[in-house]
């Protein structure tokens, strides 16, 4: 799950990262009143689930009070538009209103997981304020890491080495070492599995802020979490993910393509996305429905498939172990009588009660596309989608 710029911020903030002063506004008036309480000179900034919101026009500076309430109304209600988000982009209900500060220096800070070592990275760079996709690409010296091995923890000699490789040596070596130990910290007992702040700014008069704040929280640890979950905002998520999350399916993720996809397990799951696009096609989305053992759970799963006009043929591929497949049968026939799915439907099933699978699906009267084997399933779900 993304927080919110002001969010990360406010969290942040609590574990000792200096951030700018300044506070959301849902409204130009709100902004303008925040705007006045700052002093007049602020940063105004589209609070949307995307980077690069500077190039897409989601971040203005603002010399007044009547200047932020004017690009607050700019922003406000935009459909914001990055690299990151597709052409459809991301709608916009609020912005963070913060006091201007006078930057002399951009830094990269980072703390994420590293897929590799499965251990926190502690990732910094002087290249700041671009991205560090970027940065890796084209000035790869300029990125340096530090793991943070969970039985010792970040310890304060790598923040030095960070510190020191990115120039916030002398005065600034005691605020920096204390960031990153923050960031460290936030990250770890938030279940993060990324914050970041870029940039990190140095200020004209030698202090370190956060300028920027990025913050992402481990969906599996929701439960841990329950004050971080309520910051979330469903109206930056794509629709059918949140009804998927809604109706517990937790691994369900859209895609491009135009088949869509009912698979138990993620193993297969990715197996069957690799089929399909052997035989030449295009998923529409990843969904691993788990050990569902009722009708119903089926069901809402392919309801979600079904309304996604992106998709022109569903395959249902199941190998039941702990699942049944006579249960998956009996909620494909359920999500067909209920006029859930229009598509043409291809339906692979294996083992545990095979056989009463089959017998459901024949004895329904539904017109569905069999297949025995995976690959034979593939091929027809691509054929059925044109
Ligand atoms: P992003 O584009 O979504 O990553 O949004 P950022 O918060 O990083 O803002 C983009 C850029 O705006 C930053 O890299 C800064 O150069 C600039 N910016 C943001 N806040 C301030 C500020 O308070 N003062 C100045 N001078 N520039 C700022
Ligand atoms: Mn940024």
């Amino acid at each position: 799950m993304k927080l919110h710029e002001y969010q990360a911020k406010e969290l942040l903030a609590r574990y000792g990262v200096p951030v700018p002063g300044g506070r959301v506004a849902r409204t130009p008036e709100e902004a303008e009143a925040v705007a006045r309480d700052l002093g007049g000179k602020v940063v105004v900034k589209a609070q949307a689930h995307t980077g690069g919101r500077g190039k897409g026009g989601g971040v203005k500076l603002a010399g007044s009070p009547e200047e932020a309430k004017q690009a607050a109304s700019e922003i406000i209600g935009m459909q914001l538009v990055t690299h990151q988000t597709g052409p459809q982009g991301l709608p916009v209900d609020s912005v963070l209103v913060e006091e201007q500060v006078d930057i002399d220096r951009e830094l990269y800070l980072s703390v994420a997981i590293d897929n590799a070592s499965g251990m926190p990275i502690v990732i910094a760079s002087a290249a700041g304020g671009m991205e560090i996709e970027e940065v890796a690409e084209s000035t790869p010296e300029q990125i340096h890491r530090q793991a943070v091995d969970p039985t010792t923890g970040f310890m304060p000699y790598q923040a030095r080495a960070l510190a020191f490789a990115t120039g916030l040596d002398g005065d600034l070596m005691r605020p920096a070492t204390a960031l990153m130990a923050a960031l460290v910290k936030a990250f770890e007992e938030s279940d993060g599995t990324i914050a970041e702040v870029n940039p990190l700014a140095v200020t004209k008069d030698g202090r370190l802020l956060a300028a920027d704040a990025k913050f992402s929280i481990d969906d599996n640890a929701d439960f841990r979490h329950k004050d971080l979950m309520e910051l979330r905002d469903t109206s930056q998520e794509e629709e059918r993910e949140v009804e998927a999350h809604a109706a517990g399916i937790q691994n369900y993720v859209k895609l491009d393509g135009n088949i869509g996809c009912l698979v138990n397990g993620a193993g297969l799951a990715m197996a069957t996305m690799d089929a399909i696009k052997f035989e030449g096609g295009q998923p529409a989305n990843f969904l691993d429905i788990g050990t569902a053992n009722n009708p119903e759970a089926v069901v809402a799963a392919l309801k979600i498939i079904g309304s996604d006009p992106d998709v022109e043929a569903v395959l249902v591929n199941i190998f039941g172990g702990l699942a049944r497949t006579d249960i998956i049968a009996e909620g494909v026939v359920q999500a067909k009588r209920q006029g859930l799915i229009d598509q043409p439907t291809v339906v692979r099933l294996a083992g545990t009660n095979v056989e009463e699978g089959a017998r459901i699906l024949d004895e329904s009267g539904i017109e569905l596309v069999r297949a025995d084997g995976f690959a034979e399933a593939a091929r027809k779900a691509v054929e059925a989608a044109g």
